[in-house]
């Protein structure tokens, strides 16, 4: 039960659900960087939110959770695509790699979460709210409600190994399945679900399988489970989109670069892969090169 996420749905309420355990895919991130344990939980939580995000992703294409501020982390950020795979990275600001106890409000001081879609073909859409909560499953769900208009319930938890996240959606009119009589029976199925929901313990969330958080929460319920999905980690970064990224910086600055160093090294902020150009690729940057590199990249 390692890696999956989980998508359910209770047969006579409008309401639907999710469970996401990450382990490799989360390790994958550690592996890459170390952070002090107060940015693992809240890069953790937000892996696993994403997760939950993207399981109902309608589009080819990413979803980027990106949460910006002025405290002590500057960026977090977490993308995930259609595909099932993720990718996270956090910046911290200079001289705050100690961070030991800080509050969820503390450690991003004023800052903003921002989610943006971005599918393959067609527009982009960006929602952003301040961060409000204290804690990235407060932070999303008062996202969902104020962009989306969407009741959601979202617990997450990490750790220095695993990750796990639980989601509960009211559908909305449009995706009812139901009949209006069997909405009728149970009004008050929503509240119901929640306060279920919202029973289940960190150490639970973290170390049951799927299917044993199902019969813990609600066993008194008609539950319908489809078939759990593999969840795993990669990074989409490649020497030519350093390339790109290093043209734009523009020639004067790029041979500046290589005359002091000799050769420039950029490693990807995700997987830490190393690209190295020297004074050759650095030229060819500015000549017929870009159009080159680029030839055989995009898909
Ligand atoms: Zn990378």
């Amino acid at each position: 039960m390692k890696d999956t996420l989980q998508r359910f749905l209770f047969e006579n309420i409008a309401v639907r659900g999710e469970i996401v355990h990450l382990d490799a895919t989360w390790q994958a991130v550690l592996e890459r960087h170390e952070y002090p344990l107060p940015v693992q939980k809240v890069l953790g939580e937000l892996m696993s939110a994403v997760s939950l995000l993207i399981a109902t992703l309608k589009f080819k294409g990413q979803l980027i959770a990106q949460i910006q501020g002025d405290g002590p982390i500057s960026l977090l950020v977490v993308e995930g695509t259609s595909e099932k795979t993720l990718r996270a990275t956090a910046s911290l600001k200079e001289g705050h790699n100690d961070i030991t106890d800080e509050s969820f409000q503390g450690l991003f001081g004023d800052a903003r979460f921002v989610i943006t879609l971005e599918p393959e073909q067609g527009e982009r859409y960006q929602g952003i709210v301040a961060l409000s909560g204290d804690n990235i499953a407060a932070a999303l769900t008062d996202y969902l409600l104020r962009s989306e208009q969407l009741d959601t319930g979202i617990w997450l938890v990490a750790d220095d190994k695993k990750s796990a996240g639980l989601l509960i959606q009211k559908l909305p009119e449009t995706e009812k399945t139901k009949s209006n009589i069997i909405e009728l029976a149970d009004i008050d199925g929503w509240n119901r679900i929640q306060q279920l929901s919202s029973t289940i313990k960190e150490e639970e969330l973290l170390e049951l399988s799927a299917e044993e958080i199902i019969h813990r929460l609600y066993h008194e319920e008609d539950v319908r489970m489809f078939d759990a999905e593999k969840i795993s980690f990669r990074c989409h970064c490649t020497r030519e989109r350093v390339a790109k990224m290093l043209s734009s910086l523009g020639e004067e600055e790029v041979k500046s670069m290589i005359e002091e160093l000799n050769t420039i090294e950029v490693a990807c902020e995700f997987c830490n892969h190393n690209y190295i150009f020297d004074t050759v690729d650095a030229e060819q940057l500015f000549t017929s090169g870009v159009a080159h590199i680029s030839s055989n990249t995009e898909h």
